[in-house]
């Protein structure tokens, strides 16, 4: 996404309970939110929910509309609120709109009347799951400290059972960082998961839950683990999965090894356009920033359109770039990285400057391992081929990187009869 400036669209996220859930996960960033708005009933009205639905779809200038909705838990609403949302974007929606609903849950509400509604209305559902058991339930626990495994993975089963979209969202922390292969086939082999989101859990230790500090709980994950997680999974993915199981990460970085714009926030130059909704209308510029600070109005007082396209906010999409260390701005893997989200921005460089991601040594590495397969398969996307053709040279989890890394004035491993220079990847 670009500038928020000549914004066509935008994304915002919906929460309708505001930060109200069922569970007490230790290293939920949204609980503590509820002090923001004290003696809340914290649910969406219906007059709201209509408000919303109307100022969204009004305000995008394309035909694509997302309804996102998240938490907190939405589920708590209960199925007829989103029936009514439902009902409500038929109401609003132009006739060349194509409208999406996404909803992200903990799925511990879910059972067949859920599902069935959100395949005959299309819901893209994210599903969060850490992985085996073990690992699951060392943070995602329920308010009295009960395990949660066995109600998520009933969701899973009847999400499936119900062939609903769905894809899972796993946190990286403390507990799984050193077991990704663990983690990867239990969502690839057990849970059936086609696509998979890597979340790393980067929890700042204070008491306001805001974005301050520089000091993090000891339920993070460790840059360098994070590092070497995202790497296990790739060399798994890239021997057998390519094509077949899509791993955010993976994409973004073929994305960007294409020249392609990032489909995510955090990797791209500057951000700005996912903006958050609370439960009583207050808009924020991001769901990582529901703070004082970062509240751009109130949709009751303001339309949305206007919040979303206002100096402050186009001002905190080009604060990514702007507040960019130089560091960063002579990173060889710059391109994809982008120095990942400002919320992580909190270390220092090396040469002692502020702003630095606290996951950069990890991602540093984790783009460095990749730049051989990421440039082969951008190339054969370039040449109409699929990626997928790179599981021919990738093996037992062992990556030739020489098959991918000729030297530029050597002939493309593609056969084509070009230079390497002339025929293969972004960097060439
Ligand atoms: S602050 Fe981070 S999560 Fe929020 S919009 Fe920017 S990159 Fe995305
Ligand atoms: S890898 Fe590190 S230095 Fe490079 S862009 Fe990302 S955060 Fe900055």
């Amino acid at each position: 996404m670009g500038k928020t400036d000549s914004l066509p669209g935008f994304h915002l996220l919906a929460k309708p309970t505001g930060a109200a859930c069922n569970l007490g996960c230790k290293y939920c960033f949204f609980l503590s939110k509820k002090s923001l708005y004290p003696g809340s009933s914290f649910r969406m009205s219906d007059e709201l929910l209509e408000t919303y639905i109307r100022q969204y779809l009004e305000a995008q200038r394309i035909p694509q509309a997302t309804i996102a909705w998240q938490g907190g838990e939405p589920t708590l609403m209960g199925l007829d609120f989103f029936r009514r949302s439902v009902q409500i974007e038929h109401k609003y929606s132009r006739p060349d709109m194509i409208i999406q609903n996404t909803m992200q849950t903990n799925g511990t509400l879910l059972d067949d009347e859920w599902c069935e509604f959100f395949r005959e209305n299309n819901f893209l559902i994210g599903l969060s799951l850490d992985g085996p058991r073990e690992f699951h339930d060392a943070y995602r626990v329920d308010k009295t400290g009960k395990p949660t495994f066995d109600r998520v993975m009933k969701a899973a089963r009847l999400l499936r059972h119900h062939k609903v979209d769905y894809n899972i969202l796993t946190t990286v922390h403390a507990a799984n960082g050193d077991h990704p292969l663990e983690v990867y086939r239990f969502l690839r082999d057990e849970v059936k998961a086609n696509f998979i989101q890597f979340i790393p859990i980067v929890e700042r230790e204070n008491d306001t839950g805001f974005q301050e500090g520089d000091v993090v709980t000891d339920r993070s994950v460790k840059a360098e683990q994070y590092g070497r997680f995202l790497i296990s999974v790739f060399n798994e993915w890239v021997c057998r999965d390519v094509g077949r199981i899509f791993v955010q990460i993976f994409d973004v970085a073929l994305a960007a090894w294409s020249g392609m714009p990032s489909g995510m926030c955090a990797f791209s130059e500057t951000c700005g356009t996912a903006m958050a909704l609370e439960h009583n209308g207050d808009m924020y510029s991001c769901d990582h920033f529901v703070e004082p600070k970062y509240l751009l109005g109130n949709i009751w007082k303001r339309d949305m359109a206007g919040l979303a396209r206002s100096t402050k906010q186009q001002k905190f999409g080009r604060d990514k770039l702007d507040a960019l260390p130089e560091y960063c701005r002579r990173c060889e893997v710059r391109f994809v990285c982008n120095g990942e989200c400002p919320k992580n921005r909190f270390i220092k460089t090396p040469d002692g400057k502020s702003g630095l991601n606290y996951l950069c040594a990890g991602y540093k590495e984790f783009f460095r391992h990749i730049d051989g397969p990421m440039r082969f398969m951008a190339h054969e996307l370039r040449l109409g081929r699929a990626p997928a053709s790179i599981m021919k040279y990738t093996k037992d989890g062992k990556i030739p990187q020489v098959i991918f890394k000729p030297g530029r004035n050597d002939a493309c491993p593609c056969g084509s009869g070009l230079k390497y220079k002339k025929c293969h990847g972004r960097a060439g």
